[in-house]
């Protein structure tokens, strides 16, 4: 059998985080609302309306954009894009087609055991949602079909990649690195259970070697990374199986279903003259004012990758913490934070205690850092202790898990506890001498050079002590003494 290599291509809807809708200022927060309680006769498509565009959208939307390293179009224009369906009650839909905002970017994703690859950005566009179909209530099945338009003119941008990708698991690496993105700079929350991102996979095979691409399918209905994953698996071996009957792939629209794990035909693909767009007439074109641009390019959080390489140049990070604590923007801005409490010396023992103790309590509840039920200032305090040697690191842990719970600050927890370690020079002197003077063998044994011994007297302290003074200066004193 012939070699064959898949192409991909992935359209990504994410919804902008605004509180109005794009044309309208009806509210974004229908999901999970009653039905029809966020909106008004604009996005009902009710005669004699005026869209008015939502600032704030198109920020957000020129910050997507900057992040993916577009370029932002100097006008664009927003377009009619004309089709029947119940859930569309204009019968069209404003987008932008062959103006859109923002053109020509990349993202560079990781891969295991590979180098990063770059994907290339065709266009990105701004567009308004559509309302939504019902065909059951709560678990009811009904008789026909109910719409719900809490969804519809909500603000979305479409991100076309080019078709750069040539594997599922690029394309989960893709998926991955944009959600990453367009988290970090505030664009969208991502919230795929909400339907906040939305991915269409266009896949096309070829003979291994040739140039020119095979006819695609774009496959619809892909609502979580794993099913991107497994139906463009599906997808390949269906079209090699088809080409290798000597049948032909023919262009068409395809759904996923997840209870068969099978791509299903849904119709043939439809082409952009199909729609007759044509340019909005209530709508100016959109200007991509100078001075503005600059205003928003001043407005932007950094990125991962520039945190990642500032977290391990300025605050001395491995790039293993600085990849994890960068993972998300509320675990990275609590580390800044902490971090800031914290002496210089400290920094490192804060980027452990947040990857080790909070990344595993988060995960464990299933929050994020933005979640925490104590200030990130509280960790740099943590860390600090445990520098001073005040605390030991299994003191850390025992002060982080009361930390969680009570929210109380770690100075006042060490002291409720008894966590404290003592690291006074005199008191652990104290205990030092009475050890060597009740275990003489093993003193003996140390001053005739057997390091070994140490461990017995190390021991006798912390019996002394009751585990309280601190090892590192116990160890120290112990050998002040024999060396005199
Ligand atoms: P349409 O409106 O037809 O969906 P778009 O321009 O919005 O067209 O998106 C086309 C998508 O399909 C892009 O992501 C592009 O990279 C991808 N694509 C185009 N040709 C192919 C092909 N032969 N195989 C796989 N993907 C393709
Ligand atoms: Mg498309
Ligand atoms: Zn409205």
């Amino acid at each position: 059998m012939k070699q064959y290599e898949m192409v991909v291509g992935l359209e990504v809807h994410c919804q902008l985080a605004t509180k109005t809708k794009l044309f309208c200022g009806c509210g974004t927060d229908g999901f999970g609302s009653p039905p029809n309680s966020r909106i008004c006769p604009l996005c009902t498509g009710q005669p004699g309306v005026l869209p008015v565009l939502n600032k704030r959208a198109v920020e957000l939307a020129f910050q997507a954009a900057l992040a993916l390293d577009c370029r932002l179009n100097d006008s664009s224009i927003f377009a009619r894009k004309n089709y029947f369906y119940p859930d569309l009650p204009k019968a069209y839909q404003i987008s932008q087609y062959d103006q859109p905002f923002s053109e020509h970017g990349k993202l560079t994703i990781a891969l295991k055991d590979r180098a990063p690859k770059t994907i290339g950005i065709t266009r990105i566009h701004m567009e308004e949602d559509a309302g939504k179909l019902l065909h059951e209530v709560g678990s009811l099945k009904i008789d026909g079909s109910l719409v719900d338009f809490n969804r519809a003119g909500v603000p979305l941008i479409e991100i076309v990649s080019e078709p750069d990708i040539r594997g599922s698991e690029e394309a989960y690496a893709y998926l991955t690195a944009l959600k990453e993105v367009i988290q970090f700079v505030g664009s969208s929350r991502c919230d795929m259970e909400k339907g906040e991102m939305r991915c269409d996979a266009n896949i096309s095979v070829r003979p291994a070697g040739q140039a020119a691409f095979g006819i695609r399918a774009e496959i619809k209905n892909l609502n979580s990374f794993k099913n991107v994953k497994d139906a463009i698996d599906h997808e390949f071996h269906r079209q090699v199986e088809l080409i290798e009957s000597d049948g032909k792939v023919v262009q068409e629209t395809r759904l996923w279903n997840v209870e068969t794990q099978a791509t299903v035909s849904m119709r043939s693909k439809e082409e952009a003259h199909d729609y007759r767009y044509f340019p909005d007439p209530d709508l100016v074109p959109l200007v991509a004012d100078a001075a503005w641009v600059a205003a928003i390019k001043k407005d932007m959080p950094e990125l991962p990758a520039v945190k990642r390489a500032r977290f391990i140049a300025e605050l001395g990070l491995s790039s293993y913490d600085a990849d994890v604590l960068t993972g998300d923007k509320t675990l990275a801005d609590f580390f800044e934070k902490a971090a800031a409490a914290a002496p210089k010396t400290a920094v490192k023992t804060v980027a452990n205690i947040l990857s080790t103790e909070m990344l595993g309590r988060l995960n464990a509840d299933n929050k994020t850092a933005g979640e925490v039920p104590f200030p990130p200032a509280y960790v740099g305090e943590l860390a600090g202790l445990v520098v001073a040697g005040t605390l030991s690191s299994k003191g850390a842990k025992d002060v982080f898990a009361k930390m969680w719970e009570s929210s109380k600050a770690p100075k006042m927890l060490v002291e409720e506890l008894g966590l404290a370690q003592v690291s006074d020079d005199k008191q652990v002197m104290e205990w030092v001498r009475q050890a060597l003077a009740a275990n003489p063998k093993a003193a003996a044994d140390l001053k005739s050079g057997k390091e070994a011994a140490i461990g017995a007297i190390v021991g006798g302290v912390m019996k002394l002590s009751k585990g309280k003074a601190n090892p590192a200066l116990v160890n120290k004193l112990i050998k002040e003494v024999v060396q005199a």
